[in-house]
């Protein structure tokens, strides 16, 4: 499939108007979409206050300003850790008020989303539920922006209508998530589509973040994925770190520790200024 009138048609909230047309989101004092490169970070899950706050507070001094962390976890095994539920809101809460970032944190199910609203600045919509629409329509009903996850099996048209049954019902503060997609190779989690980025960054006016975690699965591969995300026009990175990954309850292998996060953003704010002259230079 070619990017056909027919297909720019069908994304009637959320395709470009015209070339220079982007929507930019407020969340506290941060501006997502408007130019600046946004680091969101902290653990797969919430697992205790403990780590939690120590991980916020590493990863603000690094430099991000969206602490992540989930409560309530949609695991492909019944029997692994399902996320601590309200209590994690709570503690995340508590983290944001205490360290002083803004929150991002996946909802489920249609019954929490306003719940977990009252809870956190973004909602996050995962991979597993891209197409649950009436998850979709329920966030969608929120004044939240919603952080939207591609489906791990889901063409980059199934994405973008997913983002526009969110509009539909009022809410246009999606930011569009590429986290990988599942192809024939193994030796990688999944395989991060840097195609979608560039593509959709053409054709959309919504913001782009990426994340290299579950997009690689490997913690080597975090940083050099997570500089190209950028370079071909992302807005933000997500990235997973732990306070201790080998104890980690979830995706320990590619979470990175709170040095090599430090390292990690160094690397990426030498690169700022390059980002600054060459993003959405090119055009389809
Ligand atoms: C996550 O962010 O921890 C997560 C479960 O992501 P995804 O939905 O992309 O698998
Ligand atoms: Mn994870």
């Amino acid at each position: 499939m070619t990017i056909t009138p027919d297909f720019l048609e069908s994304l009637k909230l959320a395709r470009k108007n015209n070339p220079s047309q982007k929507t930019e989101i407020k969340i506290r004092d941060i501006t997502l979409g408007g130019g600046e490169k946004i680091v969101m970070a902290g653990p797969c899950a919430v697992e205790s206050e403990e780590q939690l706050v120590r991980t916020a507070w590493e990863v603000k001094k690094a430099g991000a300003t969206v602490l992540r962390g989930g409560a309530f976890k949609p695991r492909s095994s019944p029997y692994s850790f399902q996320g601590l539920g309200k209590k994690g809101l709570e503690i995340l809460r508590r983290a944001s008020r205490e360290v002083g970032l803004a929150t991002v944190t996946e909802v489920i199910d249609t019954r929490d989303v306003e719940l977990v609203s009252r809870y956190v600045d973004i909602l996050q919509l995962g991979s597993r539920n891209m197409q649950n629409f009436q998850l979709l329509q329920e966030v969608g009903k929120t004044g939240k922006p919603v952080l939207l996850k591609r489906g791990m099996s889901a063409t980059i048209e199934e994405w973008l209508l997913a983002a526009e049954y969110i509009m539909k019902e009022g809410n246009h503060q999606v930011i569009l998530c590429e986290r990988g997609i599942r192809t024939f190779e193994p030796l990688t989690r999944n395989t991060l589509d840097l195609n979608a980025v560039a593509l959709v960054k053409n054709i959309s006016h919504l913001p782009v973040v990426v994340d290299p975690s579950h997009g690689t699965g490997v913690k080597e591969l975090v940083l050099p994925m997570g500089k190209a995300a950028l370079t071909v026009g992302a807005d933000g990175l997500i990235i997973e770190v732990h306070i201790d990954p080998d104890c980690a309850l979830a995706d320990g292998k590619q979470s990175l520790t709170p040095g090599e996060f430090r390292e990690f953003m160094a690397e990426i704010n030498v690169l700022k200024e390059f980002w600054g002259r060459s993003l959405n230079s090119l055009s389809i």
